[in-house]
């Protein structure tokens, strides 16, 4: 056991030393004093310590969080570069494709509406980066929006564009019989003396001269509408509804009929041939186009194509699974 030491002090008045009596509370207090003093000290060092040198780790996080911010910034001018090239696409849409179509135009307010609620980006606050974050989110947000609206356009131009082609492909434009085929147009539409009747009557088609068997062929896209035998008037003739504009296309003095009432049939396809059934002086097809169950002159519908676009077209009808709808 050690014993504690004895201390003395110098007494001025007495001039003598006398002992210090041992005191518990002054050595506490001392004790005390001398620890917040180290202590004190030691915490200065450490802060100067901390602010002239980084811990390897702060370093780190430091070229970190650079990193980070530079990237977010060359990000964020990337999707401005995009979002002007998605304006660019948004006007073409607008001005060329829905105009061609006779679509309205979807406004710029509503393209660029922004996504609502100024709440939206409070998560992002607090932070060095909340404003470079909050641009990024923001840019994105608008990105998505205008995407959506441009795609649900593109939609509707596509289901539009189908909506038209079958219209084109549904008018009776071809000539139904070959161009190689055709021997001559015996009489066009209009007033004429009925060969047969002698009379002065309203001739409601063409009538297209071919040798007895030569193919007839559907002039449009459509639905047989009526297959009728008869040794009268028309005798056998077909009517094919084309389902658009009031359109029906009607095929008269058949020799053969090749398609049943209610058939789809395609532009090209074969039908019957060509004969002298009902009123009729010599093989020829009458043809008549039909608008509204009134007649037309037939020309102003009909294309004659080429031999050799006609020889395609033809052989097309040939395959029934070729079909893009
Ligand atoms: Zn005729």
């Amino acid at each position: 056991m050690t014993k504690i030491k004895t201390k003395y002090k110098f007494n001025s008045e007495t001039l003598q030393y006398e002992k210090i009596k041992f005191s518990f509370k002054k050595f506490f207090l001392k004790l005390f004093q001398r620890s917040v003093v180290s202590f004190s000290f030691g915490a200065i060092l450490m802060v100067l310590y901390i602010i002239i040198y980084e811990s390897p780790e702060e370093k780190l996080l430091r070229a970190e969080v650079k990193f980070l911010q530079e990237n977010l910034n060359k990000i964020n001018q990337r999707l401005k570069v995009n979002d002007s090239l998605l304006n660019v696409i948004a006007k073409n849409d607008n001005y060329i494709y829905r105009t061609t179509f006779e679509l309205d135009t979807i406004p710029t307010s509503v393209r660029n509406a922004g996504v609502g609620g100024s709440n939206r980006y409070k998560i992002y606050e607090g932070y060095n980066s909340t404003e470079i974050i909050k641009d990024v989110a923001k840019q994105l947000d608008e990105f998505e929006l205008k995407l959506k609206i441009q795609d649900e356009s593109y939609k509707i131009l596509l289901a539009e564009m189908k909506k038209r082609g079958n219209i084109y492909k549904s008018l009776p434009v071809l000539q139904p019989i070959h161009v190689n085929e055709l021997t001559r147009i015996g009489s066009f539409y209009g007033y004429r003396p009925h060969p047969i009747l002698g009379v002065i009557q309203m001739h409601h088609g063409i009538d297209m001269v071919a040798p007895t068997g030569t193919p007839v062929y559907a002039s449009g896209d459509g639905v047989v509408e009526l297959v009728e035998k008869i040794r009268t008037g028309y005798g056998n003739n077909i009517v094919i509804n084309h389902g658009v504009n009031g359109l029906k296309s009607r095929y008269a003095h058949l020799h053969t009929i090749n398609v049943k009432k209610g058939q789809k049939v395609k532009r090209g396809e074969l039908i019957g041939t060509v004969g002298s059934t009902g009123l009729s002086t010599a093989p020829h097809l009458h043809y008549e186009i039909l608008v509204n169950n009134s007649s037309v002159n037939p020309l102003r519908y009909m294309l004659v194509p080429n031999p050799s676009e006609y020889e395609q077209l033809i052989n097309e009808t040939q395959y029934p699974g070729k079909s893009f709808d």
